[in-house]
């Protein structure tokens, strides 16, 4: 184990060279911090800017023990890099965080929301499913149109299908291959918020405001933030996220994604055992972002305040939305953050845009 707090030099290892392990690598870098990257593709934002790319899959043996070796904690950029790997790296002697555990219960789907229900974070009502006979009995239990989720490697809308009711269950059940699957009550929420919140070794908790998501075609597109809401609304947040990471016993930064019932309740959709997509707006709005944030955490460093500065419209760039570099580099109340991807692809996310604006005051 190594000793905490890390003294600036030590080496932050990072599993995943997209964009997150990019703004990792660049916020390790202003605190004085080394990083090794381990990302299998060639076109990698996060293997740039590292002082290291290990360019090799995740299970290469070789790989793994340079990983082990130089880095005095390592740490995930995406929640599917296979939990065989931490294994393996905590075999060797590394120290990971968040640990093995919070990544096992993020990558299934049924554990994940089996888990919340366990610490009292509520989720939407939700069965198992193996077979067509499981989606006739969920549909009899949830209701008609329910969602079809695969349990595992879904991300950004992927894998996913709605059961119009019993005559659409074997075919929707074709439509998602037959995986193993959850199937969800559809939650008719007003918005979809999400809270970024970090754990620090000695158990302290912090929360971001919350933020404001809109999605199209299943990705992010923009979040507003501070989003604007209720008191009670916050403190449920900031509730669900201290029995989330307290439960886990977890270090670093975390993504929750919630739905907002018109009654007042929020509900988890999802958990991100890393730092997120919704929380970019931290990077010009917030005193301490959450990369830094994640990495005070697991540096065993106290966390940073996270008192917003501004309010911020975050907007992707997704696929070819990053044409328009030439014109959002013109607009001054525009911080440009671009991720170095070399291909260009529908649906891929290229970067994104702060717009700030004074803080909106209740
Ligand atoms: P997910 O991959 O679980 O994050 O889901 C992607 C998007 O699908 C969410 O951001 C919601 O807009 C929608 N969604 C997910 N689960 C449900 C649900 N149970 N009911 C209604 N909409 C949902």
């Amino acid at each position: 184990m190594p000793a905490f707090p890390l003294r600036p030099g030590s080496t932050i290892g990072i599993l995943g060279g997209g964009q997150l392990g990019r703004m990792l690598a660049l916020a390790a870098a202003r605190l004085g911090f080394e990083t090794v990257v381990l990302e299998p593709r060639a076109d990698s934002g996060g293997g740039q800017t590292a002082g290291l790319w290990l360019n090799a899959a995740y299970d290469d043996a070789g790989a793994l023990k340079t990983l082990a070796e130089a880095a005095d904690v390592v740490t995930f950029e995406f929640e599917n890099v296979p939990a065989s790997v931490v294994e393996t790296l905590v075999g060797l002697g590394a120290s990971v965080a968040p640990g093995g555990r919070a990544l096992a219960v993020a990558q299934d789907r049924v554990d994940e929301k089996t888990f919340l229900n366990g610490c009292r974070a509520p989720t939407v009502r939700f069965a198992a499913v193996e077979t067509t006979a499981d989606i006739l009995a969920g549909l009899e239990a949830l209701g008609a149109p329910a969602l079809l989720k695969t349990r595992r490697e879904g991300y950004d809308g992927k894998g996913q299908t709605w059961v119009e009711g019993h005559a659409d269950a074997a075919d929707a059940f074709a439509r998602i291959d037959k995986a193993a699957a959850i199937l969800e009550a559809r939650a008719d929420f007003v918005r979809e918020l999400s809270v970024i919140a970090a754990r620090g070794r000695d158990g302290e908790v912090a929360a971001y405001p919350l933020g404001e998501n809109h999605h199209e075609g299943g990705i992010l597109r923009r979040t507003h933030a501070p989003a604007q809401v209720t008191p009670a609304i916050a403190e449920q947040a900031q509730v669900i996220a201290a029995r989330v990471l307290t439960s886990l016993d977890y270090v670093g930064v975390i993504g929750i994604e919630l739905f907002e019932m018109a009654d007042g309740r929020l509900l988890v959709n999802e958990i991100a055992p890393r730092v997120h997509n919704s929380g970019h707006w931290t990077l010009d709005g917030c005193e301490v972002d959450q990369f830094e944030q994640h990495l005070r955490a697991i540096a065993g460093w106290p966390l940073g305040p996270v008192t917003p500065l501004a309010s911020v419209e975050m907007e992707n760039l997704i696929g070819h939305d990053v044409d328009r570099w030439p014109a959002l580099i013109a607009e001054p109340e525009a911080r440009v953050w671009l991720y170095g991807k070399a291909e260009v692809r529908d649906g891929r996310k290229m970067g994104h845009i702060n717009r700030l604006r004074p803080l909106e005051r209740e």
